[in-house]
């Protein structure tokens, strides 16, 4: 079963000063969900984690999980300027973005960042963008192609992903030669990064793909005289959104990946090549609710009860059907004896956080929590309808609420229009 991280006399104290719709954020559960990370890959010494600034890019959330030794993963400039600005720079960062401007690898190289190359025609963009000198420190993505299968066939799980319609990463053949090149060209350390499957399940998928990649360094090492320093397993690692799946265990997880590194690595003689990984969801999704009040009960053909979130504040539903856990702040224990599509405002008829869920009976004025949106939730937000972006709150750990982000205004929506409108 799943329990909000707020009660309901907590929620009404913070309305109070805050409106509905927020997303409100746990430090408490933060922290201790780094610290487990951390410590699951403790066996490793130079192991990192690179947080997916995209999944919840607040500088708050990324001071404290830079206090909690994450380093950052960005993909854009803003997202170079976020770093930045939070005072992570150097080899805590890591910029791992696709069809990238020319500025965007200028500002990562000016950071000292770690440069994750898309493609093989990025090495001459980037050597031109950067006046015909490398950093010392980069790495490139691989795509295996074709299928990548796990668990398929009787062990109550399976993971599939779709590598070879991806547009990410280099072919094997590729990535070997882009690591000639580089090294001719005097890049010292080199790593490697791939990300196949999203939001898995399973705690075999990184080990799985760390078996991969694994093995590709072997390969590497005999086929371009390339010993990789580093092994970026990226992001994938997911939650469980729905109550009666099985949460991921980091700590096995971990270890799935010290084995295949003590199978493969260590007696290759590469017992010191770093591990990183760039998780966004796991760091964060479960970490986060958005709260919003019901303001409307309808039925027609089916009963509906309309709130004042939406999915500009929350797209996943929307976007792609994704299942949210909602809570009935007050009535967490009451019987869920009705069927509801719980709806926002957009002319969008997708616009359904939950459909034909079973939920407690539900009145006007009563304050929900959407659960799980502490990653990819604020994040994917936008305008449409003249919908406007939420405010962001911290619940610290000593219980007290602070906002880490206001929100947006008439004012801000209207502040990109040049004012030309007003001189016909
Ligand atoms: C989105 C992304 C991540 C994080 O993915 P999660 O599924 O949130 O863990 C990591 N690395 C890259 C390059 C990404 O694009």
């Amino acid at each position: 079963m799943k329990r909000p991280f707020i009660t309901k006399a907590q929620a009404e104290e913070i309305i109070k000063d805050n409106p509905t719709p927020f997303h409100i954020y746990d430090e408490k559960g933060i922290r201790e969900n780094a610290r487990a990370l951390k410590a699951a890959f403790s066996w490793n010494k130079g192991y990192k984690e690179y947080f997916a600034v995209k999944a919840t890019p607040n500088p708050t959330i990324l001071k404290i999980l830079h206090e909690e030794g994450c380093g950052l993963d960005c993909s854009s400039l803003a997202e170079l300027i976020l770093a930045e600005r939070c005072g992570v720079t150097g080899n805590d960062i890591m910029f791992s973005s696709n069809d990238t401007p020319a500025e965007e690898f200028i500002k990562c190289a000016s950071l000292g960042g770690t440069i994750n190359l898309d493609d093989i025609t990025h090495i001459d963009f980037c050597l031109k963008a950067l006046g015909g000198k490398l950093p010392s420190r980069m790495s490139c993505r691989f795509n295996p192609g074709g299928l990548f299968t796990l668990g398929a066939g009787g062990e109550g799980f399976q993971v599939m992903d779709k590598p070879g319609d991806a547009k990410y990463g280099m072919t094997e053949e590729q990535i070997i030669e882009a690591y000639k090149r580089l090294s001719s060209l005097g890049v010292k350390e080199l790593g490697i990064h791939a990300f196949l499957a999203s939001n898995t399940v399973t705690n075999d998928y990184y080990p799985a793909l760390a078996a991969i990649l694994f093995k590709l360094a072997l390969k590497i090492r005999e086929e371009a005289g390339v010993t990789l320093s580093f092994i970026n397993l990226s992001g994938g690692v997911g939650i469980a959104y729905r109550p009666d799946q099985t949460p991921n265990d980091i700590a096995v997880i971990g270890e799935g990946v010290r084995k295949a590194y003590e199978e493969i690595l260590v007696p290759a003689g590469m017992g010191d090549v770093a591990i990183y990984t760039e998780l966004g969801r796991f760091m964060l999704a479960p970490y986060g609710h958005l709260v919003t009040k019901a303001t409307h009960v309808k039925h027609i053909y089916k009963e509906y009860i309309g709130c004042d979130a939406c999915a500009a504040n929350l797209m996943r539903p929307a976007m792609y059907g994704a299942y949210h856990h909602i809570t009935v702040l007050g009535k967490e224990d009451a019987p869920c004896d009705h069927v509801y599509d719980i709806t926002g405002a957009l002319c969008e008829n997708n616009d359904k956080f939950a459909i034909d869920r079973e939920l407690p009976e539900i009145n006007i004025g009563d304050i929900l929590v959407i659960h799980d949106t502490g990653a990819h939730g604020f994040a994917m937000g936008y305008n449409y309808n003249g919908r406007l972006w939420s405010a962001e709150l911290l619940l610290r750990e000593d219980g007290s609420v602070v906002k880490i982000r206001r929100a947006q205004t008439i004012d801000d929506y209207l502040a990109t229009l040049n004012g030309y409108w007003d001189t016909i």
